[in-house]
């Protein structure tokens, strides 16, 4: 399965494409199948929660996201998953209803990696968007990682970085040399 490189934020280049808004992907798409496959593997071998098409220099309204499971660890050593892992091929989604309430957080992209910084989000997101069958879904009210996640790519699509979103710059850091990277913050 090949996986594809990653564009950077901080290679003008690659930026160009980056900050591009996408175009939506029309059904039937016999190479779309291949393609999410390619941005699932891209997006586990670089250790993230979430990758969209413009970070593998594609200009089509397409993202991918894996939320890790919920380990309960337990006194003798053994592990219950509590909750299970998802993962979402997401084409042509759209942010359909927002809360206003805002929450800040500590993120990071697969395009600037090692980097982090205060991101406010909207607390939960109820998302619209096709599976690979074509057919449309909804993720109601999505909170915590996931709602994050999913705002973070769509931006992706719209052309939006996460550098943009910040608003105290001076949170943005280079956590690659430090043990904090090892906190709860993720990748996209
Ligand atoms: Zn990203």
């Amino acid at each position: 399965m090949p996986t594809r490189r990653v564009l950077r934020i901080d290679n003008d280049e690659d930026k160009v494409v980056l900050k591009t808004r996408t175009r939506p992907v029309k059904f039937p798409n016999p190479g779309l199948k291949q393609l999410a496959k390619d941005m699932l593997e891209t997006m586990h071998i670089a250790n993230g929660v979430g990758l969209a098409a413009p970070q593998i220099g594609l200009s089509h309204r397409i993202a991918v996201v894996y939320i890790p499971p919920e380990v309960e660890e337990h006194e003798d050593g053994t592990t219950t998953e509590t909750v299970p892992e998802q993962i979402y091929v997401l084409i042509n989604p759209e942010v359909v209803k927002a809360s206003d309430e805002e929450e800040v957080g500590l993120e990071g992209c697969l395009s600037l990696p090692g980097w982090y910084g205060d991101v406010p989000r909207a607390a939960w997101v109820t998302v619209d968007y096709q599976g690979l069958d074509g057919k449309r879904y909804r993720i109601r009210k999505a909170d915590g990682l996931l709602g994050r996640a999913l705002q973070h790519e769509i931006d992706h699509l719209d052309g939006i970085l996460f550098t943009e979103r910040i608003r105290d710059l001076s949170t943005l850091k280079d956590y690659s040399k430090e043990k904090e990277a090892e906190t709860e913050s993720a990748e996209h």
